[in-house]
């Protein structure tokens, strides 16, 4: 069994509903049983900042898939709730970023763990550290002194 931590972020249509939908097909996933969830927050786009805003937060999960597994599990996840009801595929409307999984780090093409932009990523860290302050996070350290650090 292996503790991760996945990023959820929405920023188009009924954002907490498809966040939520995410969870709950996340919990339905084989080999992944959903532990904690963040409060949802609303924060500002980083990056492109012309979008609407964004709604963020973390779940924790216990897995017995391995993080590739579970990454593909992710965006399969995405592809299902980022459908709209039109002739054609429109915009994602949920992200689902693979922060942390266990102990480990993989660079691998496609899979990047912990998540290369989390240390940076304030609507990431501070979900994170309500759900567990005191997590060591390789490469990083404690995610409670990394959030302070962007402060
Ligand atoms: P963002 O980094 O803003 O979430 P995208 O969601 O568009 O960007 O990126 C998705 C791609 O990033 C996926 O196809 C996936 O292969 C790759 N990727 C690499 N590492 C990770 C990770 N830790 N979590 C999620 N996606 C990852
Ligand atoms: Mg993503």
């Amino acid at each position: 069994m292996t503790r991760a931590y996945i990023g959820l972020g929405a920023n188009l249509g009924p954002r907490e509903v498809t966040i939520l939908r995410a969870v709950d097909l996340l919990a339905a996933a084989d080999g992944v049983s959903v532990v904690q969830v963040s409060q949802l927050r609303e924060t500002d786009p980083v990056g492109v900042v012309d979008q609407p805003a964004f709604l963020n937060g973390v779940v924790a999960v216990e897995t017995t898939l391995d993080a590739r597994a579970l990454l593909d599990t992710l965006l399969e996840i995405e592809r299902e709730l980022g459908r709209v009801r039109a002739e054609r595929w429109g915009p994602r409307t949920v992200d689902l970023d693979l922060l942390v999984f266990g102990e480990e780090t993989i660079d691998e093409s496609g899979l990047t763990v912990p998540h290369p932009r989390l240390a940076e990523r304030r609507f990431a860290l501070e979900p994170l550290a309500e759900l567990t302050p005191d997590l060591v996070v390789p490469g990083l350290g404690r995610v409670s002194e990394t959030l302070a650090e962007l402060d």
